[in-house]
């Protein structure tokens, strides 16, 4: 027990008494209460217990909520919130989780319609039930319709960044303390998928037990949850659960493919091997004699390395990236896939001019920095009001500034370019005779990203027709975790962009990754060009790029299917036949 028990004993409060329309002034008090524990640097578990009197002079906290306090850390419970909790379907709070519905809102559907969980939401929606409910219109509907669909889907899982961060630092840790010979990062993260449920960890250690002890007291470790000889599970502060398991040197390879997966990427190897006559499991490959016998008495065919076993089960390595639900002759072997030190080109970047933090002249310089041959400089357009997009006269302005600065910097070429809004019609947000004086279009949806599926596709679609642009921006304006974005009819889109001649970008923020990978896969397919780009806001903004990559990765795209690989002088042809230069 700590403060943060403390912090979800009084958030919880504040929701209830909200959703039995409790007074304001009491729902206010707990949630004030709330936000103190949080700030306090204080064990307010321990104060309880060793001085209760104190813990109403810290401010926030009133006598009413100290003692609550006490009874909780002495008895495991408060008698109030049993209380409250009866009064209150447990399946209600749930529906706070619903971007945009508050307490109020989820009071009324309770009270007025009956609804007490997200079935039941889902039931009234079908049935048209909430029609006429106050403050309810068609757009609310919407919204709930769309809230509904992404909660389903988000569940439990974060985003590769944060992962990311957690395995790396833990990695580090381990390895600064000297207490692991090899250690990998395994699981949907080294596959690279958007979102991570748990962060796995397979490690080689002379000294299991000094490694394991040394894991489970690393920094951000909120709390052990088991701990072993051989696996050790721990929960960090920021909720993501870390498992590191020790295995023997020898069967290193073996472990770190069957954690990796995926667990149909897994269960195709071991058909393959079970036709040879031969088993596969995490400890090796070996002949199948039938028997069930512990597998490390015997001497594995294979197990130190991944490639030693997809060798001895006559396959080549497949990248982590495609050992997803595809056929093994598809991955196992496959052309050389896109890497982040391919990419020799930004086409998607901002500055101070629109929303970027970054001046001109050093975002030029940071890209020539890092060996890009061309940079595209595409703030925000007009209708981008909080992003400050740039009135035509402005626009006009930086294409002077830009031809200074690439003459100024020198060794790069820097591309007069705009993120143009592709308004909700489809229509750009320049005039056609603006948009023949840049270099290069990137034409991106920002508003109304809740449209119908058919409106939002044709309106992708007429952008993806625009004879002016080059590449559509993060077609769906999704957010991982965030918003659902447009429901696009992706082959449409694709259609026209190849008929047209225009790239999909791979936003790689971690927040976007839009395209996503199944449609970056798709427009392979259909043969059109994609561009990864990192949307360059700030001085790390260059640093995204690799998630990007994993995502084209993850969809097959060698450096030839990425535009941003090319050589310059491929790469300006292929712009400049956009405006039949
Ligand atoms: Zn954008
Ligand atoms: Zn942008």
């Amino acid at each position: 027990m700590g403060n943060e028990d403390i912090v979800r004993l009084f958030e919880e409060f504040a929701v209830l008494l909200e959703l039995t329309g409790a007074n304001s002034f009491r729902v206010l008090a707990n949630a004030k209460v709330a936000r103190a524990a949080e700030a306090s640097t204080i064990d307010l578990v321990h104060l309880a217990r060793s001085d209760p009197k104190a813990l109403s002079n810290i401010d926030g906290i009133g006598g009413g909520s100290a003692a609550k306090i006490v009874e909780f850390v002495t008895t495991g419970a408060v008698k109030e919130l049993i209380e409250l909790r009866t009064q209150v379907p447990a399946g209600l709070p749930a529906l706070l989780g619903l971007p945009g519905v508050g307490p109020k809102s989820v009071r009324l559907l309770w009270q007025e319609r009956g609804i007490v969980d997200l079935a039941s939401l889902e039931s009234a929606l079908a049935e048209g039930r909430l029609q006429g409910l106050a403050g309810f219109g068609p757009k609310k509907i919407q919204n709930l319709h769309d809230g509904i669909a992404f909660l389903k889907t988000a569940v439990g899982r974060v985003r590769i960044d944060d992962a990311l961060v957690v395995a790396e630092s833990a990695i580090t840790h381990l390895r600064d303390a000297g207490v692991v010979d090899q250690i990998e990062f395994a699981g949907s993260l080294r596959r690279g998928k958007e979102t991570i449920g748990d962060v796995d960890l397979v490690a080689v250690a002379a000294n299991a037990p000094r490694a394991m002890e040394s894991f489970c007291s690393m920094p951000g470790v909120a709390k052990v949850l088991v701990t072993g000889p051989t696996k050790s599970s721990v929960r960090m502060e920021d909720g993501i659960q870390v498992d590191l398991r020790i295995v023997p040197e020898h069967a290193f390879g073996a472990a770190l493919l069957y954690f990796t997966g995926s667990k149909e990427h897994n269960v195709l190897l071991r058909g393959r091997a079970q036709q040879r006559g031969l088993r596969l499991n995490e400890y090796g490959l070996f002949e199948d004699d039938g028997l069930d016998a512990p597998q490390d008495r015997r001497a594995p065919l294979a197990s130190r390395t991944e490639k030693e076993l997809y060798e001895a089960l006559g396959l080549a390595w497949a990248e982590p990236e495609l050992r997803e639900v595809r056929p093994l002759d598809e991955v196992c072997g496959h052309a050389p896939l896109v890497t982040v030190a391919d990419i020799r080109a930004e086409l998607h970047a901002h500055t101070t001019e629109s929303d970027g933090s970054m001046p001109l002249l050093e975002l030029v310089q940071r890209a020539k920095d890092r060996g890009f041959h061309t940079l595209a400089v595409t703030d925000h357009s007009r209708s981008s009001v909080q992003a400050n997009g740039l009135s035509i006269d402005r626009l006009l302005r930086q294409i002077d500034a830009v031809r200074e600065a690439e003459a100024r910097v020198g060794g790069i070429r820097v591309l007069a370019g705009s993120e143009v809004d592709i308004l909700v019609d489809g229509s750009l947000d320049y005039p056609d005779d603006v948009l023949a004086q840049l270099d290069l279009v990137v034409a991106s949806p920002h508003a109304s990203l809740r449209q119908a599926p058919d409106l939002a596709t044709a309106r992708l679609v007429r952008a993806a027709r625009h004879p002016l642009v080059h590449i559509l921006g993060h077609p769906t304006g999704r957010l991982v975790n965030g918003r659902p974005g447009l429901e696009l009819d992706m082959h449409a889109v694709i259609a026209a962009a190849r008929e047209s001649g225009v790239a999909l970008e791979i936003n790689a923020h971690p927040a976007r990754l839009d395209l996503r990978d199944l449609h970056a896969r798709m427009a392979i397919e259909a043969g059109v060009p994609l561009a990864i780009d990192c949307d360059v806001h700030a001085r790390d903004g260059f640093d995204v790029l690799g998630y990007g990559v994993q995502v084209a990765r993850r969809a097959g795209a060698g450096p030839e299917q990425v535009i941003n690989a090319w050589d310059a002088a491929r790469l300006h042809a292929w712009i400049a036949a956009r405006r039949g230069r």
